[in-house]
């Protein structure tokens, strides 16, 4: 057999052969499997919305032009993008009200495995909030909070924006979207009214369609920008920490344990327990103890508040298990293969799943509420002890690859930074340089892998390319990932790819924060749930300049978008007023009404737009060119 590997990644190189030879398929072999993919879905031109479907759209107009119901091409393909961008928000917002959930309890004093970790972040939302907090204890507070957090799935007036997105973007933004009819009252409301209006029979004007997309995905932010918020106050916000990304952090003396997915209420009270545990894993064997190690978002989370080495990201989480030294891989929500319980078994591994909504065929389930946190944090922790015992000493292969990482830069990471350069004025430094032009403009990383696309290649080629024009970058999710993984989340990799004019700004902030050194050639914020950050500091510059967002030399980038989550994602960066570069072809181009809205029509309605472009060289380039033309339209 033919071994297709996909991935810029010297740890999936190093380790398909040992898939190849148990036998084991992974998703590279899935891709090769599926090939060639439906022609009809990859233009968006297959609707299955209703069981007199499917009904598919010639593309080369022989065949049908319309489904049985009388949708043409232009309302199928404007129906399944707006229904992705309903997906994406229905789960980040589904990630943020579990939180909220969460720290409304907290607040009553009902979850003693959980506590307030940063109440002067805490303080901070509520003031954004316009919350009172005079006299109010953390926790009266942290109520109060997550209850006025809640409003935003509960408010039935049309006419009152949510409470998060009014709070996060500026006023210039507010209005614009406001005056199109996109700015979201109510999350579940928004996802509702897309699966109701594309229901069969429904709205099938694809503008009209899509813009409610746009609604929805702008609720996607709300969910988003709040989830991130109540995590920080909750299990603190992130700090520059040093650590270690890729697959040799999985250690042969300790028993390994793999969190995987994206909500961190687990994972936190797993990094607790695990220190109490320890001297367990030690007793059973395991000279190095408990060595906890993150996959995807679940993995950004614990990095940026504990440290905790990184073993890959999301195309790759099957490969943790092919070393044979993974004990167990624990999984909340989102992005999990669910190929793993069967390479689980293939070795020792046990494969954990823990949320109610979210279970896998053969999976191990433990069922986790945040009451019994503490006891399911211990129960999975003493299942991969046991696993440990069980390990096949010939089936061990830990290739020793493996990057520094300089991660935890969180809004409020970025204005310390700066604070050390100017404590009374920490915007100052960055717009100064702004505009001198040692920072060109901003450009954040989000999103997945895709196997349509070498795993991580584009993003280390785009950002090679922006880092010499002197772009500062930002990433966050398995974007993240791919720089931590490869070496460029580092100083080394500052000193290597920073043009004169970022490397003299990385340096001079890094060495006043007291870094021994320059800041990292890319900004880790987070996980993907954590993208708000990015418009936290865009809305900060947009303010100061009393501008929009669309006028500032910003970019967005998802090299490899794949999730209903990154479809949301970019189109609220759309429609937040961010060229967006997508190096992943989306599924719209059997519409060339839709297609030409997306890429040419939102620049006039939002300023934002989905910049296309498969070929990371020249979307470097491109990406630079709208950052030159942006600062033209400042006058810089
Ligand atoms: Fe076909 Fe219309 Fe039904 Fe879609 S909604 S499957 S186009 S009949």
């Amino acid at each position: 057999m033919e071994i297709i590997v996909k991935s810029s990644d010297d740890a999936v190189a190093a380790l398909c052969p040992v898939a190849e030879s148990e036998g084991i398929a992974t998703v590279f072999d899935r891709y090769k499997a599926q090939q060639p993919q439906c022609g009809f879905g990859s233009l968006g031109l297959c609707c299955r919305i209703c069981w007199k479907g499917p009904c598919r759209v010639d593309p080369f107009g022989d065949g049908p032009s319309e489904g049985i119901c009388g949708a043409n091409r232009d309302t199928i393909v404007a129906r399944n993008v707006a229904r992705m961008m309903a997906a994406g928000a229905a789960a980040h917002s589904e990630h943020g009200r579990h939180i909220a959930l969460a720290m409304q309890r907290v607040g009553k004093g009902e979850l003693p495995a959980y506590q307030i970790r940063d109440p002067k972040k805490l303080t901070a939302i509520a003031e954004r909030l316009q919350i009172d907090t005079k006299d109010k204890s953390v926790l009266q507070l942290a109520h109060d909070v997550a209850t006025k957090t809640l409003e935003d799935y509960q408010n039935q007036d049309h006419h009152k924006g949510c409470h998060w997105i009014s709070a996060s973007v500026p006023k210039k933004r507010l209005d614009r979207l406001a005056k199109l009819g996109v700015l979201p009252h109510n999350i579940d409301a928004t996802v509702a009214q897309i699966m109701a209006r594309t229901h069969i029979g429904c709205d099938a004007e694809p503008g009209n369609v899509f813009l409610g997309g746009i609604k929805g995905a702008l609720a996607d932010f709300n969910g988003m920008s709040l989830a991130t918020e109540l995590s920080d106050a909750m299990f603190g916000t992130p700090a520059p920490v040093v650590t270690e990304a890729n697959i040799g952090v999985i250690d042969r003396q300790s028993v390994n344990i793999a969190v995987n997915g994206h909500n961190p209420l687990l994972s936190e009270v797993i990094c607790d327990v695990s220190r109490e545990m320890n001297q367990a894993a030690i007793d059973a064997g395991a000279p190095g103890g408990i060595n906890i190690v993150g996959i995807c978002c679940t993995g950004n989370e614990v990095m940026m508040r504990h440290g905790v080495p990184l073993a890959t990201n999301y195309l790759s989480q099957e490969m943790a298990i092919l070393t044979g030294a993974l004990d167990a891989m624990v999984v909340d929500v989102q992005c999990i293969m669910p190929s793993l319980p069967q390479i689980g078994d293939c070795f020792h591994t046990e494969v954990i799943t823990t949320m109610a909504d979210n279970k896998m065929q053969g999976a191990r389930h433990v069922d986790f509420c945040e009451d019994n946190a503490t006891a399911t944090a211990r129960k999975v922790i003493q299942f991969a002890i046991d696993a440990y015992g069980r390990r096949d000493a010939n089936k061990i292969n830990i290739p020793d690859i493996k990057r520094t990482a300089v991660v935890g830069f969180s809004a409020e990471a970025v204005m310390d930074a700066l604070a050390q350069v100017d404590a009374v004025d920490p915007l100052k430094p960055l717009l100064d340089h702004i505009v001198t032009g040692n920072i060109q403009g901003i450009a954040l990383f989000a999103g997945c892998n895709n196997t349509q696309s070498v795993q991580d290649e584009s993003y280390q080629k785009i950002a090679k390319t922006l880092a010499a024009n002197n772009v500062l970058l930002l990433a966050t999710g398995c974007g993240a990932g791919a720089f931590a993984k490869n070496g460029l989340m580092n100083q080394q990799a500052t000193e290597l790819y920073a043009g004169e004019g970022l490397k003299a700004v990385l340096t001079a902030v890094g060495e006043a924060a007291g870094l021994n050194g320059p800041l990292p050639l890319v900004l880790h914020m987070g996980s993907c749930v954590d993208n708000s950050r990015a418009i936290t500091l865009a809305t900060a510059l947009a303010n100061r300049l009393n501008v929009d967002l669309s006028d500032l030399p910003l970019v967005a980038s998802a090299p490899e978008a794949m999730s209903e989550k990154a479809v949301a994602i970019a189109s609220w960066s759309v429609g937040l007023g961010i060229p967006t570069h997508l190096g992943t072809m989306p599924h719209v181009t059997g519409s060339q009404v839709v297609t030409e809205l997306m890429t040419e029509g939102t620049k006039d309605l939002f300023g934002g737009y989905y910049l296309v472009e498969t070929d990371p060289d020249l979307a470097g380039e491109k990406l630079v060119e709208v950052i030159r033309n942006k600062r033209l339209g400042l006058g810089i």
